[in-house]
Parts: structure tokens; sequence; C-alpha cells
């Protein structure tokens, strides 16, 4: 099977073309690299384009590879700056996902799967979150996530596709150091550069509503949640699976102390650490329960919060 990988040359979507790939599939990447690297995806076709340009290159890109399915992953996400630029925010991840049903339905792909994510639940006060839990994001980058998701799911039912969008929880770890998350904004890349330079962490509030005092995720191996995408293309391609929103955790909560606990037992680095404000907008606790996504395709995580950790540490290259 053929798939356009949009987002491709970023740190999740190169971890989920290599795991299409090693699945025996064939990959097309498109991604504007305004983040992603082509060193992640050397080998794999690169459509540069970006996606809001308009349907035109995707469509001819599907048509002259044979694509039958799109893997969408590109979008903006960084929740600070969507505040900052909500139009912008809209314009990429609404409007970009437009652009890519138009070429998909002049192209007549069949599936459709979709990078949706966990802030699409909002400030969720549930202990663990469900599908049907309420969908309330509480910023402009996990409403522009919702929307695309009800874009996609109308899109597809009126062009006879079949679809899926996973929402991702925390994603962090690495298959290696060419892959790794590179960027600053997330909690374990930057544990990871302040243990190496022997820096304090900021922690965002210290006296949340949680054992510990400081707020709960749930971290997920990207190599688990490439494996969650194969399994999930598979299933939309026999057709086992039709429609359908799905979590992908681990449904564990790791608090951020934990986190730094986890660094210091994994790398034998103690982190220093500094409690600051609480960050406007994150709740005190967010954990999935993934059993939807087991019960449909028998997908797991099968890497723990130490995995996660050592995976990242060894993939970590220091001054970056
Ligand atoms: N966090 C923190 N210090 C940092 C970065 C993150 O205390 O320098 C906390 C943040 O408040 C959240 C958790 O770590 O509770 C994970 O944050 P991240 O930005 O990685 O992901 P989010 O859950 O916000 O999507």
């Amino acid at each position: 099977m053929i798939w356009l990988l949009t987002g491709g040359a970023g740190y999740i979507g190169a971890h989920v073309a290599r795991a299409l790939v090693a699945a025996g599939d064939d990959v097309v990447v498109v991604d504007d690299l305004s983040s992603g690297l082509t060193e992640r995806i050397a080998s794999l076709p690169l459509v540069r384009a970006d996606l809001t340009e308009g349907p035109d290159p995707l469509a001819a890109a599907m048509t002259a590879h044979g694509v039958t399915g799109v893997v969408h992953l590109a979008a903006k996400k960084s929740v600070a700056e969507s505040v900052q630029r909500p139009v912008h925010y809209y314009e990429q991840n609404v409007g970009g996902t437009a652009a890519l049903l138009r070429a998909a339905a002049t192209a007549g792909v069949r599936h459709v799967l979709y990078s949706s994510t966990a802030a699409v639940y909002g400030e969720s006060t549930e202990e663990l979150v469900d599908e049907t839990s309420p969908t309330a994001p509480s910023n402009p980058y996990g409403e522009s996530k919702l929307a695309a998701e009800w874009l996609i799911r109308s899109a597809a039912a009126a062009h006879g596709m079949s679809w899926a969008s996973l929402r991702y929880f925390n994603v962090a770890g690495a298959a290696d150091s060419v892959l790794a998350d590179r960027g600053r904004s997330n909690l374990l890349p930057i544990v990871l550069r302040a243990a190496d330079r022997e820096e304090p962490v900021e922690i965002f509030g210290g006296d949340w509503p949680t054992p510990d005092g400081t707020c709960i995720r749930d971290y997920v191996h990207v190599e688990d949640l490439a494996d969650a995408h194969v399994a999930m293309a598979e299933s939309l391609r026999t057709g086992s699976v039709r429609s359908g929103v799905f979590n992908v955790g681990r449904g564990d909560g790791v608090s951020v102390l934990q986190m730094l606990d986890a660094v210091h037992r994994v790398t034998g680095r103690p982190v220093r650490r500094r409690v600051v404000d609480r960050r406007p907008g994150d709740p005190a606790r967010v954990v999935a329960d993934p059993s939807a996504i087991a019960a449909a395709i028998g997908w797991r995580a099968k890497r723990d919060v130490d995995d996660i950790v050592g995976s990242a540490w060894k993939a970590y290259r220091p001054g970056t």
C-alpha cells in the first residue's frame, strides 16, 4: 500500500515513516520543512509543499505515486504560539487539512489516518479520559485539531473514505539520534538538556491537587505511537476499522517529579529543579483510557517510562 504522509520529516512523522516502511508499505512524504529535517527521511520521496498552498500539488503527487491512503501529521503544535496567532493556527491546521481532503477526493484516496491530540479534551477532570469524554479545548491549537477531526469525519463520509483520528497523549522518546525530538518545548527534552548542563528545570506549579503537587500526564513512547499508526493503517486498508477516534496513551499517570526521578535513575544525573508559577491552561491531570484502540485493533503500548527516558537519553546529543 502507498501512503502519502504529511509532516513526515518531523519528529513523530519520521518515526511513523520508518515504521510504515518496516511494515512493507511505501511512503511519499509531504513536508514544508518549516521544522522538519530531510536527514530523517533520506531515502523517501519528498514533496516539499505547504498544505495551505492548495490541493493541486497534493493531488498531483497522489496520482503520480498511486497513493490510496493519507496519513496526516503536518500541523502547527505550539500551544503558546496558537494563543498569539490563532488565525495562523486555523489556517494551517484546518485550512491545510481542507486542502489535503480536497486533493484526496480528487485523487480517489480511500483512507485517512489523522494525528489528533489529547489537547481536544482541555482541562478534563476525569481520572481517565476516554473518547466519549467531553471535548473542550483550552487553546486555539486544541480547537484547530478538533475542528480538523470534524472536517475529516464529514469529508470522509461524503467521499466514501474510511478514517481514524488518533488522539496522542504526551509523546516522548526516540528510535535514534537522527529521529530525536529537537524541540525545546516538551518536558523530557527540557529535562535532559538541564541534566546535561547541570541547569535547573522549572516545575510549573508544586501545589496542584495531585499526590506530589505536580502535574500528571500520560507519556507514550514515540515508537509505540508509530506502531499504533501501522496497525491502524492496516486496519483501514483491510476494512476492519471504517471510522473512529482513538486515544493513544499508556493509561498510566506520571507526575513531573516522577519524570525527574526517572531521568535521574536512567541517566545517573541528578536533576536540579525550581518550582515556579503554574502555567496558564495546564490541567492537573490528563491520562488516557486506551482501551478503545486495544479493543479495535489490539494495540497496546509495550514500552514504559524508563524505556522512554532511556531512548531519549541515548539519542540526546550534548549541545543540541
Ligand atoms: N512542565 C514543567 N516544566 C517545563 C515543561 C513542562 O513543569 O519546563 C510540565 C507541564 O506543566 C506539564 C508537563 O510538564 O504538566 C508536560 O508538559 P509538556 O509541555 O511537555 O506537554 P503538555 O502536557 O503541556 O502537552
